[in-house]
């Protein structure tokens, strides 16, 4: 229940209590450090550099530092600062200490083994060169701090990384080691907190604009074990995701019993044996085909099964298009055809859009937004392939979706490898969503029971929904006060509440397109004063203890999108590619060689339909 409701931007945001990261260094701050201060910034942690280089009282300062809810202290340029008697005391101090602290070493020489030899009590012994690391692991032991990343490798740049060698000490816990074994990041416990040594060359740039994504991946050693000091001193005060959302796409099937490998009854069945759920990306040039005999199969198990839409005719570069009108047009003609599929056959459908090939344009995403048909995208690439420059940065790529374009979401999806990309996923908060085609259950379900399986094993509270409702879900949030609680969501629906027993006050952030014209903002019916700020719109509303909070942001719809009739060849041809590929689907891709033969036929003829 709403108390009351009051307007907030997002300057006034910055006044409010924040949570405080000093960072002491002496000297230029240099790249290592203005990376941390910018990871900080994105998870809601104000860090302030304070340089100790002229300082007359750099040890007391560190000793205070040790009093706050956490510090970082980069060796590098402390070593050379603070005296050898000094740091003897300032270990005696950092053993006792209930603050949490991360001491940064960024190069091997400059007596940083010296000094965390003396500052981790004999625990770490040397900073040393890990050699060209191509990849980065998380100890299975380490759960605690790395989550859902325990026991995990992913694949890093190849870089000439930085480890430390361990001396005999029982107490270390080793959470992130490059290459095989090399310690790179490890905890120590104190009094009633714990040290963090994280030696690396460099920290990754959240600001710095991407040519693709995979640049981001592989740079995960360089900014998780920030990620995990941030969360350990600052828990709930630093940006997290309260929940976690799963869900299973299969691209491209008509409604029948079986589509190619998908037997639907034995799958609906496991679905609701094992409770999750599954979304058929439907290609909504379908929806006059679905016949009344298999649709109650469909309707009967709505609590794990749902479409949402697949295209509009499913064309290759349909939505790749720079077009904006046309892009328009296509995109509400999906809609409108998802929309009478629903008025005759009862099913509903989710508002996210899957594009073919996994391929947009920027144009198609404005159109997307502008059309208000649509909650996002979902899709296994978050950075548009036509981009004629980057734009795209690593902060974009941590958020839970991806809405930096126009604020329309993205929301990332993963094909089946193992289950170490949606471990990460979950990790930063984001939700997991498996996509597949008709050929992955040729194995009787086995690689689909794995995944639900280890997913459940990986984060035992993660929620299987629909689409709309993982959308309308999907948020971040920081504790300002104790009295307060900062929410950023995605999509302009959206469903939230206080988890406090007690009253609070929640300020909503959403990012919305300049030219968005925003009409109305609603928290459970109720019109709401909001403001925009920049890229923001904020508003804010009380909320009893444990209430529920419905949002809606209400903008005005361009509907002019400029279609022409779609001409008799084209039309044969959009029937022609829907034929062979379900023909492809159904038939031939039960033999690899004719499969691979229809596949080159296709290819000859121009007309090869797009997964
Ligand atoms: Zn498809």
């Amino acid at each position: 229940m709403i108390i009351d409701s009051t307007p907030i931007g997002p300057a006034k945001r910055s006044e409010s209590a924040e949570a405080l990261l000093p960072i002491y260094h002496a000297g230029p701050a240099g790249e290592p450090l203005l990376g941390l201060v910018k990871i900080a910034r994105c998870f809601g942690v104000s860090a302030e550099l304070i340089d100790l280089g002229t300082s007359t009282s750099a040890v007391e300062d560190l000793r205070i530092s040790l009093t706050s809810g956490g510090s970082v202290w980069d060796l590098a340029s402390l070593a050379k600062t603070i005296l050898s008697a000094d740091w003897m005391a300032l270990a005696s101090d950092l053993a006792a200490s209930a603050s949490n602290t991360l001491l940064l070493a960024t190069k091997e020489e400059g007596g940083q083994s010296a000094l965390l030899g003396v500052l981790s009590r004999g625990a770490v012994t040397e900073v040393c060169s890990a050699g060209q690391s191509n990849h980065v692991g998380f100890h299975s032991a380490s759960r605690r701090w790395s989550a859902e990343l325990a026991g995990h490798q992913y694949a890093s740049s190849g870089c000439d990384a930085l480890a430390m060698t361990l001396g005999e000490a029982s107490n270390v816990e080793v959470i992130m080691t490059r290459g095989n074994v090399s310690p790179a990041f490890i905890s120590l416990p104190c009094a009633s907190s714990h040290v963090f040594i994280w030696c690396t060359r460099s920290v990754f740039d959240v600001d710095h604009p991407l040519g693709q994504e995979l640049e981001f991946e592989q740079a995960a050693g360089e900014y998780v074990p920030a990620i995990i000091f941030l969360r350990a001193a600052f828990g709930e005060r630093s940006w997290h995701s309260p929940a976690i959302a799963a869900d299973i796409i299969i691209d491209d099937p008509v409604l029948s019993k079986r589509y190619g490998f998908v037997d639907f009854p034995k799958l609906l069945a496991l679905a609701r044996e094992l409770c999750f759920h599954v979304t058929v990306a439907f290609i909504p040039w379908n929806y006059w085909r679905t016949r009344k005999k298999p649709l109650k199969l469909f309707l009967d198990h709505r609590d794990s099964f749902a479409i949402c839409a697949h295209g509009c005719d499913h064309t290759k570069n349909e939505f790749r298009t720079r077009d904006y009108g046309d892009l328009l047009h296509r995109g509400h003609l999906a809609a409108e055809r998802l929309d009478r599929h629903r008025e005759r056959t009862g099913m509903e459908w989710d508002r996210l859009m899957v594009c073919p090939r996994e391929d947009y344009s920027l144009e198609a995403l404005q159109a997307f937004a502008d059309s208000g048909r649509y909650l996002g995208l979902t899709n296994t690439a978050c950075i548009p392939r036509d981009l004629s420059e980057k734009r795209v940065r690593g902060a974009d790529l941590l958020l839970p979706a991806q809405d930096a374009f126009f604020g329309f979401p993205i929301f990332k999806r993963h094909y089946w490898t193992d289950i170490s990309v949606f471990a990460m996923a979950v990790f930063l908060g984001k939700p997991a969503i498996l996509v597949e085609h008709q050929d992955f259950f040729r194995d009787q379900h086995r690689a689909l029971t794995a995944f639900v399986r280890q997913l459940g094993a990986l984060s035992p509270s993660v929620r299987w929904s629909g689409l709309t409702d993982l959308a309308c879900r999907t948020c971040r949030r920081r504790r300002l006060v104790s009295d307060a609680w900062e929410v950023q969501f995605f999509t302009d629906e959206f469903v939230t509440e206080n988890p406090d027993p007690e009253p609070r006050i929640i300020r909503f952030l959403r990012r919305v397109s300049g030219s968005a014209v925003i009409t109305s903002v609603t928290v459970n019916g109720s019109p709401v004063p909001y403001l925009r700020d920049g890229e923001f719109l904020s508003f804010a509303a009380n909320l009893n203890g444990h209430a529920a909070a419905s949002i809606r942001v209400g903008r005005s719809a361009n509907s002019n999108g400029h279609g022409v009739p779609n001409s008799r060849i084209y039309e044969a041809k959009v029937a022609t590619r829907r034929f062979l590929s379900e023909l492809r689907d159904n038939w031939l891709a039960r033999s690899p060689a004719v499969l691979k033969l229809a596949n080159r036929l296709m290819q000859m003829m121009r007309l090869r339909s797009v997964k």
